[in-house]
């Protein structure tokens, strides 16, 4: 087989080990506590009744350990939040994508 043909098999076989997932998909986002592991999961849709009377998205600090997660933490996914939320009419034309990892 020629160089040249066995370059070409392997960018076809990348193609097909891309992660693809639409906008419409995706929820909810979870945040790790790295000091206890404690996840809290957020619902990017509908946001909670606490949310929504405190005016914020991400909790401050770890409901687990009470540890303050890094200021910018909170900030970005509030943003991120609101971008998702302005998004969500034409959710179903965007898409992420990303390689699948490799196996060990
Ligand atoms: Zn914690």
């Amino acid at each position: 087989m020629l160089p040249c043909m066995v370059e070409k098999r392997v960018i076809i076989s990348l193609m097909y080990k891309e992660i693809v997932v639409s906008l419409a998909d995706l929820r909810y986002l979870s945040i790790e506590c790295p000091i206890c592991h404690t996840k809290v999961t957020l619902d990017m849709k509908d946001k909670s009744e606490l949310a929504k009377k405190y005016a914020f998205f991400t909790p401050i600090e770890c409901p687990g350990c009470q540890t303050k997660y890094d200021t910018a933490i909170p900030q970005t996914i509030d943003s991120f939040q609101k971008s998702y939320a302005s998004l969500l009419e034409i959710a179903e034309r965007i898409s992420f994508h990303g390689p699948v990892e490799k196996e060990s």
